[in-house]
């Protein structure tokens, strides 16, 4: 038997995980033994289930599979980020960036996971949208990007004071809500208290405007974080950097956030990327505070990464003062994002795998 006709596990909750046992006939609890094996220890060989019979360690191994996927190469910033090239089972690759919360390397994280291979959405300034799409991600490509990278990082960090993954972004490759029951079934997954234990609140699906998503987004019992990367504030620029604005524009984006935030009952934050002299005049100021005031949003302002090839350049911080001082005097919650991983492409708009 190849592993083709093998069972994926990683990717089942634990019900699945006690009928799979069941189904080779063992007790339920040898299923909640792989949960713990696959989801808190991070364990791809079922060898190394050291509390499981060997036979019954082979008969699982004969059955089925755990495909975590294989970190090809990584790179580390000088502020600790980590970008992860990752392999699927079938060659496809993607990158997922780790992100410290503080100086301390033994200590908090945040995740940015990729939800497709490639984008289809092709905004101007990004280098994903720059490649080529190939297909979605599934669920247990999803979460295994957060065992793969949490297990390269118990490995290189040789410290008893255990690094955490608190927080989980879908801000990587790919637009998430073209995605939506492979991401929210990753979510539920990672959200799990038996296994990875991370709280739907420490969770952020970030948009570029799929509109029709976030609407069925709003019909998911979720609590977490809707993020809407804006990124210009009147159609017609939005159209030239963000090509989705001409199926969704403005008007009809606004009133799909307007549904979500009436129906969850959760603020959404605004991501702005700051492209100098394109979208950070006092005019976009002016037309984004009319957009999100109403709404009692957060904005955050995203300084550019600049990315080869591409004729966007970063403006320079007396610029992103100016924005952010007038956009706070128009009476808008603003921030002004830390820039993480920079100097390994690892940054907001930065990711890109050449198709193979
Ligand atoms: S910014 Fe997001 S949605 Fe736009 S092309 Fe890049 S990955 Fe896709």
């Amino acid at each position: 038997m190849n592993s083709v006709e093998k069972i994926e596990l990683l990717g089942m909750n634990m019900l699945e995980m006690e009928d799979f046992a069941v189904s080779q006939g063992q007790p339920r609890f040898r299923g909640r033994q792989l949960h713990r094996w696959i989801y808190i220890k991070d364990t791809s060989s079922f060898y190394e289930m050291s509390d499981i019979p060997r036979e019954i360690r082979q008969q699982f191994d004969d059955k089925a599979f755990i495909s975590i996927p294989r970190v090809l190469k990584q790179r580390v910033s000088e502020d600790g980020t980590r970008k992860f090239l990752m392999e699927m089972n079938d060659k496809k690759r993607i990158e997922t960036v780790l992100i410290p919360q503080s100086a301390n390397l033994n200590g908090r994280y945040t995740l940015c996971v990729s939800s497709q291979v490639g984008c289809p959405f092709r905004c101007a300034f990004c280098a994903t949208g720059q490649g080529v799409f190939q297909r979605n991600l599934s669920a247990h490509e999803i979460v295994g990007q957060l065992l793969g990278s949490r297990r390269e990082l118990r490995r290189r960090l040789k410290n008893p004071q255990e690094p955490l993954i608190t927080n989980v972004v879908f801000m990587g490759m790919g637009e998430p809500l073209l995605n939506l029951a492979q991401v929210v079934r990753s979510i539920q997954i990672m959200n799990d208290p038996r296994g990875i234990q991370l709280g739907q609140r420490h969770i952020t699906i970030s948009t570029c405007g799929e509109a029709h998503g976030i609407l069925r987004l709003a019909e998911e019992d979720l609590q977490v974080t809707l993020a809407v990367s804006l990124h210009a504030a009147d159609d017609q620029l939005r159209d030239e950097l963000v090509p989705i604005n001409k199926k969704y524009p403005l008007e009809t984006l606004m009133a799909a956030i307007k549904t979500y935030v009436e129906k969850t009952g959760r603020r959404v934050t605004f991501e702005y990327i700051m492209l100098d002299e394109v979208n950070i005049g006092r005019k976009d100021a002016e037309n984004m505070a009319k957009l999100v005031k109403p709404l009692l949003a957060n904005v955050n302002l995203i300084p550019y990464n600049e990315v080869g090839g591409l004729l966007y350049r970063k403006p320079d911080p007396s610029r992103v003062k100016q924005f952010y001082n007038w956009l706070a005097a128009l009476g808008l919650n603003v921030s002004i994002r830390e820039e993480h991983g920079g100097d390994i492409e690892a940054a907001c708009g930065q990711l890109a795998v050449k198709p193979n």
